[in-house]
């Protein structure tokens, strides 16, 4: 919450009449960038003595295996709860359970029409339980929570992934009906985005928004809809990143901010690492770790581009030329399907040949948060999900920013012209998840980048002594007395009460 907002009384409640401890329920949006944050939250509030419930499907019950079991083997009061999907009759293949599943573009408008049918099973769920939960805590994409819990009675809070800047941009663009205006401009207008506290700007291609697509808006309305009634929201930053944007953004929803990141900071082993999102290929994490061990600390910049982006031959080839032109050792994710087609498996393995002892390209999911704390991780070409912006920055890694959808063009404005820790890659229009086979970046623009960032000078120690600074303020936001810390104690304090009704 908001720095002014007063302690609860509750925290002061002795042990002997300490009520039960609260159970929050908690339903992600099923996409990594979603649930990953999430989990974290929910083994934070476990940790912190409350009872915590993951609803998903079953194949991201699956991915999470090994967070359920390290928790279980520690003792931590946290489960996993599967719902069906996709519901019959959607058309949709049954694997297709998580948006990294859906296969092409078309895919996705049946995927997100299908998400609300989780409403039935999860009513069934929450009604089964013995005592009501005390609050549950859904997705900003998962409206459809909000009708059960206000049959149950239930409080709910949203969570929105994003970053508070993101959020405000976002929710002021709404009320005061930037979008309309968007909408009726030329192509190239720069449009100021109201009531913000810095100068924002942005075109019909880099406007805020999730669902903004006009077959996508009625889910967009709901999801509005659901932010509105909510009891509050949670948000996965911290106090000393964006102190201003979370007390405009507290103002302008006239509910809580509880803000209680960087969450990916309650990992802190090796196994946590390893199983984060889904587990990595066998003896993965081990290899990486390895191959970083020999690299001068801070030599290595790391290229990721999120969970669900992918890109066409064309344009990654375009990146790895990049890469090695740039001279600098580098980590490069190339997802499975990207990585499937034999051309990219040829050219890849070429290109670790002429790179070999520099270059180390992963095929598949990467343990990207134990790459981003290794000492020799110095730049992340990234594509500005606020996870992977939020993980770069809690560990003082600065970055080359490529946003590609929805938020991200956003967090590239707060990480460049607000943060100071970010070098553009120069993209200004967006792509859809997959690529069209145009080349957005050329090799050219991957080498100033990277050289840029990776450089020396002032203005790129600059970006590393501030991503160094921030990171600092993230550990201790995290740590007892720290700012989340202390969010996260009010957060189950204002909840102990609610919960623990007969079912
Ligand atoms: N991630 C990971 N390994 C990968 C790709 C992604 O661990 O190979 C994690 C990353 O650390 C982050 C999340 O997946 O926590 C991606 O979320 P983000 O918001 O950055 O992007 P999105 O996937 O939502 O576009």
């Amino acid at each position: 919450m908001a720095p002014a907002e007063p302690a609860v009384a509750a925290a002061t409640t002795t042990t002997a009449t300490l009520p039960p401890p609260p159970h929050f329920v908690l339903v992600p949006f099923v996409a990594q960038g979603h649930i990953i944050p999430l989990v974290d939250l929910a083994r934070l509030l476990a940790e912190r003595g409350a009872r915590a419930s993951v609803v998903t499907t079953p194949l991201n019950v699956a991915r999470l295996r090994g967070v359920a079991e390290q928790a279980a083997r520690v003792g931590l009061p946290l489960e996993l709860v599967e719902l069906p999907f996709p519901p019959p009759g959607s058309g949709l293949p049954d694997d297709c359970q998580n948006a990294d599943m859906v296969a092409d573009n078309y895919q996705f408008l049946p995927f997100f029409f299908a998400l609300p049918e989780l409403a039935g099973p999860f009513e069934a769920y929450v009604r089964a339980l013995a005592t009501r939960p005390s609050c549950i805590i859904a997705d900003w994409c998962n409206p459809w929570t909000a009708g059960v819990a206000k049959s149950l009675g239930i409080p709910r809070l949203f969570f929105h992934g994003p970053s508070c800047f993101f959020s405000l941009c976002d929710l002021q663009a709404a009320n005061h009906g930037l979008h309309e205006r968007i909408a009726a401009g030329g192509d190239e207008d720069q449009h100021a985005v109201p009531e913000v506290p810095v100068p924002v700007t942005v075109t019909k291609a880099t406007a805020p928004g999730f669902l903004n697509h006009p077959a996508t808006e009625v889910l967009r309305d709901e999801a509005m809809e659901a932010m509105r009634t909510a009891d509050g929201v949670v948000v996965n930053t911290f106090l000393d990143l964006e102190a201003q944007f979370i007390a405009c953004y507290e103002a302008a929803l006239g509910t809580p901010v509880w803000v209680v990141g960087p969450l990916s900071l309650c990992n802190r082993d090796v196994e946590s690492t390893a199983s984060r999102g889904k587990t990595a290929a066998a003896g993965r994490q081990q290899a990486i770790t390895a191959w970083l061990d020999e690299q001068a600390p801070g030599s290595v910049v790391f290229v990721s581009f999120g969970s669900i982006t992918r890109k066409l031959p064309r344009q990654l080839f375009e990146i790895g030329h990049g890469l090695e032109y740039s001279g600098r050792p580098f980590i490069w994710v190339v997802k499975e399907p990207e990585a499937a087609a034999p051309e990219v498996r040829e050219w890849l393995e070429a290109l670790e040949a002429r790179t070999a002892g520099r270059g180390l390209v992963v095929r598949g999911w990467a343990p990207q948060l134990a790459v981003l704390s290794h000492r020799a991780v110095g730049g992340f070409v990234t594509h500005c999900g606020w996870n992977s912006l939020l993980e770069s920055i809690a560990h003082g890694v600065p970055v080359v920013t490529w946003p590609h959808f929805a938020d991200q063009f956003l967090n590239e404005q707060l990480a460049v012209s607000v943060l100071g820790v970010g070098v553009p890659v120069g993209v200004t229009a967006p792509v859809m998840i997959f690529d069209d086979d145009t080349v957005a970046v050329p090799r050219e623009d991957v080498v100033r980048a990277v050289s840029t960032l990776m450089g020396g000078g002032a203005e790129a120690d600059g970006r590393r002594r501030k991503a160094k600074e921030y990171a600092e303020k993230a550990r201790r936001a995290m740590e007892k007395g720290g700012s989340s810390y202390e969010n996260l104690t009010q957060l189950i304090e204002s909840f102990r009460q609610s919960g623990g009704k007969e079912g």
